[in-house]
């Protein structure tokens, strides 16, 4: 067959995440799609997948889009008459600690809000479901039945024959050696066989999509661990199709396999291969056994199931698979490239979400945006330190041991650190920070930590330090340190036009003001939300959420109009923010030789010496304390840290900002915001100008003059031990009625508390509700307004 000239979209990679990609963009209509495989269909990781699918995620809209292929694949074979093979036994989770308990019920309670079957089982019941397992250290267990598994080679081979019949193509032995763009945009490939003019690009192509990516000057940071299971010969004892056995604590997941064992493993730290090394003719190939390595995780097995002891080992299959520097996989546009569309990256879930994640992908191609909000698999939320060999190689072995790990608050990676310092980094090692990790930057969660941290589902081990440091900003004067904000300088002579397009709020506001404002989609949900100051009636500068920065400059520049005059450009490392909180503020400037700070209008700021260190002072917060936040060139931040700290302001880490910025219900893109919601259910319509024509405006025209559907409210608890962690279901008179969507202990109420999306259909205002934490019904009260706002006060904040 032919190459053809030109196609709408060329999908590069014949695995799972390709197939499913270009059946869904046939379905689509995008008849002239087509799929190029450098060698044969699944050759890559896809054939040697254990093809588990296990429903839930840690949201609902990634849990929907397995949801989406266990639907798919249980109905393909109708479709298309070729089986996907698809058994659906469900899944056994079990726990041999109170931590793990604890944790698989905070699931099961997940599952219930996202319309999962799960439930918690006795031991007695899980023994029944897994007769050969030895349940002597078990001490719980969750039975989830919409769990199974599929043939990745069936499954694939149904989503082509779907997609041919609607039209698609696809092209074996022929390799795409080249990525060809014009301004920015992809407009072909070159192949083996020759080039090709297209309008977008899938790259699908796996473990080696980092190097593919590189083709078209873009950074994709993916890259491959060796991942393992053991095959036995038929044992007695095992006849017909087992459930899966989670086995968390032990690393493990087992299940039948042609009469025998499949025992698959996350060990605590995986083993990194160079792409180069498996290479680009790796075609249904193997990496070799590595038994040293697989020892620990065969004496786990050993110890669960005593029967394996008198089995034959059939193989122990090496297979590579790639991971991400954060476990979540990459769909969706890039930053750098229009038309250079993101669907790899899988972190050993892409047989599971690949029908799910290719019908988002080829939504995204043709729509311009995932069918529903996937910010975690967002391809514009690496910093580019990520993308180093050096980075991936020491990162992606603790991500592929850390994918049945609990989820501890607090908790942290260890490896690839250290790759991105704020301006006061010693200064935090001299206060003893204990640092958590954020787009790369080391950011301080807590100071005064003298030990490593233990982590715990209960009260955290830096409950004390954080309460110190709330106590600064709430009774003293705390120092934040915000210099991670990205900070992206608009200018030009369009530079208001420009920016009272894209911003929802009125950006015509003049030099010396500060704004709060949001930029939406052209759904009326969040694309970021942000604080500008105007600098000059041509220049503002943009601060953004320090993980935003990639993904708000790229907003930017997309919608920017041919021949408008504006300059956008990236600020971050220029300039420090020191964020100065509390009550003795006013005093600490007066005392350096700022007392005009003092008679600064809220959201307001101005040029000062602040101990003779020139400064842009805004007066706003995100803690709800008064006071500025500091920007100052970055060589000068010691000097205005230390003149701060000597007149008596004291360093505060995220964990005090966190706390009170759920108590002040300042909300935070991510966790509380998304591309999904809106202004008005976020109840921040002050960041409106109905007058301006905003994009999201027509969107949001149709909601204004009813009650939004959902709200955002702050939930506190009543009783002070409840220990909210964010996404636990809300219910009310035993009916779900939202979830959490942030949460802390709130030292300033005095009590626990979250942030929660609720459904908007009763009077909400001190509505009695319970959250569901682990299985245990916690009660609390909704506020609509901030928990803690003594006198009412209105300080609009910018969201980090
Ligand atoms: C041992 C093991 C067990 C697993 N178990 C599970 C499981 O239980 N459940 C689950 O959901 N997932 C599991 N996975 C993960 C899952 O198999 C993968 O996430 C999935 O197969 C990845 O599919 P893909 O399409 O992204 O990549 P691949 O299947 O690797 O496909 C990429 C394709 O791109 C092609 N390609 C690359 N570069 C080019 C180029 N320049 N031009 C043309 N073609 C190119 C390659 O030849 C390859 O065929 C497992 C993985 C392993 C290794």
């Amino acid at each position: 067959m032919n190459l053809p000239n030109h196609a709408s979209v060329v999908v590069i990679g014949g695995g799972v995440m390709g197939c499913s990609t270009l059946y869904h963009l046939a379905k689509a209509g995008v008849s002239d799609a087509i799929l190029l495989e450098r060698n044969e269909l699944t050759s890559g990781t896809t054939w040697h997948s254990a093809a588990q699918v296990r429903a839930l995620r840690s949201s609902r809209n990634l849990t929907d889009l397995i949801r989406y292929s266990i639907s798919l694949y249980s109905s393909l074979e109708q479709e298309t008459g070729q089986s996907t093979g698809w058994i659906n036994k469900g899944s056994l989770s079990i726990a041999t600690n109170e931590d793990r308990l604890h944790f698989i019920r905070r699931q099961e309670a997940l599952a219930k809000m996202y319309g999962i079957a799960a439930n918690s089982v006795s031991v007695d019941e899980a023994r029944e479901r897994w007769p050969m397992m030895n349940s002597d250290d078990v001490i719980g267990a969750v039975w989830s039945p919409d769990d199974g598994r599929v043939g990745p080679t069936d499954l694939c081979a149904a989503l082509v024959k779907g997609a041919k019949s609607k039209g698609a193509r696809i092209f074996e032995q022929t390799g795409v050696t080249g990525i060809k763009t014009r301004d920015n945009r992809i407009v072909g490939v070159e192949t083996t066989r020759g080039e090709i003019d297209c309008d977008a690009i899938a790259l699908c192509s796996g473990l080696w999509s980092r190097k593919n990516a590189a083709m078209a000057g873009v950074e994709v940071p993916v890259w491959p661990c060796e991942h393992y299971y053991l095959l036995t010969n038929p044992l007695d004892g095992i006849s017909g199709n087992l459930p899966t056995l989670s086995d968390h604590d032990g690393h493990l997941y087992i299940r039948d396999d042609s009469g025998g064992l499949l025992v698959g493993c996350f060990e605590p730290l995986g083993k990194a291969i160079d792409p180069d090394q498996i290479g680009e003719d790796f075609t249904f190939q193997l990496l070799p056994e590595d038994w040293d390595h697989f020892e620990p995780m065969l004496e786990n097995a050993l110890h669960r199931l005593p029967c394996l002891a008198d089995a034959e080992i059939r193989m122990l299959l090496n297979g590579p698979e790639s991971f991400t520097p954060d476990g979540s996989f990459l769909l969706g546009e890039t930053a750098e490239t229009r038309g250079l569309f993101l669907g790899c990256g899988m972190n050993s879930v892409g047989v599971a979400t690949g029908g799910g994640a290719g019908m988002a992908l080829a939504h995204c191609i043709v729509h311009g945006h995932t069918p529903s909000d996937l910010h975690e698999a967002d391809p514009k939320r690496y910093p580019s330190c990520f993308n180093s060999v050096a980075a991936l190689s020491k990162r992606v072995p603790e991500i592929l041991g850390s994918h049945y790990a609990i989820h501890y608050p607090g908790m942290q990676l260890h490896s690839a650190r250290n790759l991105k310092l704020t301006p006061l980094h010693s200064r935090w090692l001299q206060h003893k920070a204990h640092f958590g990790q954020f787009y790369g930057w080391e950011r301080p969660l807590f100071f005064d930590c003298d030990h490593q941290p233990e982590l715990s589902l209960g009260k955290p081990d830096w409950y004390d330090q954080v309460a110190r440091e709330v106590g600064y900003a709430h009774q003293q004067a705390g120092v934040f340190d915000l210099s991670s904000f990205g900070k992206i300088r608009v200018a030009g002579v369009d530079a208001e036009t420009f920016l009272n397009r894209v911003c929802t709020n009125d950006m015509t506001r003049s030099p010396g003001r500060a704004i709060y404002t949001a930029m939406l989609n052209q759904r009326g949900g969040y694309e970021s939300d942000l604080t500008a100051l105007r600098l000059a009636d041509d220049e503002y500068r943009l601060y953004v959420g320090t993980s935003a920065i990639r993904r708000d400059l790229a907003w930017l520049r997309r919608n920017l109009h041919g021949g408008e005059q504006v300059e956008i450009s990236d600020q971050t490392d220029e300039f420090a923010v020191l964020g100065l909180m509390g009550p003795s503020a006013a005093d600490i400037a007066t005392s350096l030789g700022a007392p005009e700070l003092n008679q600064l209008g809220y959201f307001c700021w101005c040029e000062v010496n602040v101990a003779g260190i020139p400064v842009q002072a805004a007066r706003l917060s995100y803690v709800g304390e008064a006071g500025w936040e500091l920007s100052c060139a970055t060589a000068q931040a010691e000097s205005l840290f230390d003149a701060l700290s000597a007149a008596g302001a004291k360093p505060a880490g995220i964990f005090a900002q966190t706390s009170m910025r759920i108590e002040k219900r300042f909300l935070s893109f991510g966790h509380d915001l998304d591309t999904d919601l809106n202004p008005l259910e976020a109840g921040l319509e002050f960041s409106l100008d109905w007058n301006s024509e905003f994009i999201g405006k027509s969107a949001l025209l149709k909601f204004r003059d009813q009650a939004p559907a959902n709200r955002l409210v702050s939930i506190v608890f009543d009783s002070i031990d409840a220990q909210p962690l964010g996404n636990e279901p809300v219910y009310h008179r035993g009916r779900i009625i939202g979830k959490t969507t942030s949460a802390a202990f709130g030292y300033r109420i005095g009590k626990p508390l979250a942030i929660a999306l609720v459904s908007n259909n009763c009077e909400l205002e001190g509505l009695t509700v319970d959250v569901d934490i682990a299985g245990s019904q916690n009660a609390g009260s909704i506020h609509t307004n901030a928990a803690w706002d003594p006198d009412g006060t209105v300080l609009r904040a910018t969201t980090r």
